[in-house]
């Protein structure tokens, strides 16, 4: 059926390009494979940073893969389809975004290999499920699954090791915040037994400054000042009301109206009654017995003396997220009708207060109702730098909450993919046929994670190759070990001993990923596009 279609270009209007067979293939596994070489460097704890300017002239600086790929603006398909495959590990475990972009250009790489010595696309898609299901079980059976998906060491140690191959192991206070991670992690799960951690119950705040002065609030914080200088600065058992309302006479007009104004006296009358109606409102929040009011809107200044008289704190235009978090942790309700306010509508903190942070005041709501609401207050030199750290702590947030659903770990620096490595390789001396090489190629390619972990803290990678081999020989017995790559020390070691270790569930969802890149760029065969062709 295949062969009565007309083929090549002549079916398609002018502007499209088809490419087919092989040819579309070379170019799908070139791109992927370009993809990957870029974010090779960023690998492990001596990856290097990248810079990314936008046409816009936006700076990012990142070491994250799957922040680099999503702020390049990619069209081939195939680079696509990789840079898809790294957005979605970082959905599912929040962490192996570089890992999975690596171990599929590594893939297809071996599996270009192939496909010049003759092997079909499918005996290779064989091969690989084949080592990915071998793969696996060697993860599986040798992880190390703890009982209590709470055990703060352990939490401890996921902490520091994901936040070591980030931009912010550079600074000295790593260990200093994988525990303020760990503890924000302890302070919001309600219940370690159900295996969920939200991690939007964690906020973070930016604010620049120096790094020590990173800390964990127990509350909520806004970055935001209190309104008037004459209202209070701290209140202790606040009653707070949220309202998404404007306390402006001027913006409240929410239909279109024309008004007939023909004297000036009507102009003063319309002002007047326009102030009586605010005045009432702001009556209503005085009378509901709230003594801190937080609004996304705006409060004008006749509505501030007002509540400053009555003793009420104020804090306007707040950000949508934030009255959200207020609602989650203070009980309170978000109000968008003033003439219908009941007590039930306010939420409880033991103290609201204004401090001073740096240079800035910010508002510390605090002793919350829901005192699984805690905010990480991010203090870095440059928004640039505090927008890497967010992301950073965002991974190892990410990992812990991996455990806590599923506490089984392995060990990291490449050990993990050097055993399963191991395994695979062992496994194909029992398959016979040509999918044999695709399963040993499939060991090769995970190999090139310990050894773009060993490249880019430059060592060598050949003597890498040979002792990571060596040793996982020498300690068959114990399943060959768990040797890696000691990125700081530039060693090749029992990484599990020097307590490097990450998620299970991460190394999974990395290699599944990437052999589904691998498995689906094998199998496409055709690329008709409709952009004009720029290869
Ligand atoms: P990803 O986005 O895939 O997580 P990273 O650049 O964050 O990529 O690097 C993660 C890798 O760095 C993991 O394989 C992890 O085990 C490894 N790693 C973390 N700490 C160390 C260490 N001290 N020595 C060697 N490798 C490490």
């Amino acid at each position: 059926m295949m062969a009565a279609q007309p083929k090549g270009q002549e079916l398609f209007g002018e502007g499209v390009k088809r490419t087919s067979g092989g040819e579309a293939r070379r170019y799908n596994m070139l791109a992927a494979r370009l993809i990957s070489e870029m974010v090779k460097g960023l690998l492990g704890p001596r990856g290097m940073d990248k810079v990314f300017v936008d046409i816009m002239g936006e700076v990012t600086l990142t070491k994250d893969g799957a922040t680099l790929l999503r702020k390049i603006d990619v069209e081939h398909p195939a680079a696509k389809v990789l840079i898809e495959a790294s957005t979605a590990v970082d959905n599912a475990v929040g962490d192996g975004t570089t890992s999975v972009v690596v171990l599929a250009g590594a893939l297809v790489a071996r599996a270009e290999e192939l496909l010049e010595l003759g092997v079909l696309p499918a005996t290779i898609s064989d091969g690989y499920r084949r080592a990915l299901a071998t793969a696996m079980d060697a993860l599986l059976s040798h992880a190390i699954k703890h009982a209590n998906n709470s055990d703060r060491k352990t939490m401890e140690r996921l902490a520091t090791t994901c936040l070591e191959s980030k931009a912010i192991s550079s600074c000295m206070e790593k260990e200093r915040i994988a525990r303020l991670v760990v503890d924000a992690v302890m302070a919001v799960v309600s219940d370690p037994a159900s295996g969920r951690l939200e991690i939007d119950d964690v906020k973070m705040e930016q604010k620049p400054g120096s790094v020590q002065d990173t800390q964990l609030v127990a509350g909520i914080v806004i970055d935001k000042t209190v309104d008037s200088s004459s209202m209070p600065k701290s209140i202790d058992n606040a009653k707070i009301l949220l309202i998404d309302y404007d306390l402006d006479s001027k913006k409240n007009t929410r239909a279109d109206a024309e008004i007939g104004i023909t004297l000036p006296a009507q102009i003063r009358a319309y002002l007047d009654e326009q102030a009586f109606e605010l005045r009432r409102k702001v009556q209503t929040i005085i009378d509901s017995g709230a003594n801190v009011v937080i609004s996304r809107g705006g409060i004008n200044t006749l509505a501030q003396t007002m509540l400053a008289h009555a003793g009420i704190m104020s804090v306007r235009r707040v950000k949508e997220n934030d009255l959200w978090w207020l609602e989650k942790a203070t009980g309170a309700k978000i109000t968008r009708d003033l003439d219908s306010i009941s007590q039930s509508d306010l939420g409880y903190a033991g103290r609201v207060c204004e401090r001073f942070v740096g240079d800035d005041r910010m508002v510390f709501v605090e002793e919350c109702r829901n005192p699984r609401s805690v905010t990480i207050l991010l203090r870095a030199g440059s928004a640039k730098v505090l927008d890497e750290f967010h992301r950073s702590i965002l991974d190892a947030l990410n990992v812990l909450r991996d455990f806590v659903a599923s506490p089984s770990v392995v060990a990291g620096g490449g050990a993990a993919e050097a055993l399963a490595a191991r395994a695979v390789r062992e496994s194909a001396l029992t398959v016979e046929g040509r999918e044999q090489l695709a399963i040993l190629k499939f060991a090769d390619a995970l190999e090139e994670i310990p050894l773009t972990i060993a490249a880019n803290a430059g060592m060598d990678v050949i003597d890498v190759q040979a002792q990571l081999r060596a040793a996982g020989t020498k300690e068959k017995g114990k399943g060959g070990g768990w040797c890696g790559i000691n990125a700081l020390e530039r060693r090749v070691q029992d990484m599990l001993a020097l307590g490097v270790i990450e998620p299970l569930a991460v190394k999974e969802q990395v290699m599944t990923a990437a052999a589904e890149v691998a498995d689906l760029l094998l199998r496409v065969d055709d690329v008709v596009m409709a952009k004009p062709a720029y290869y």
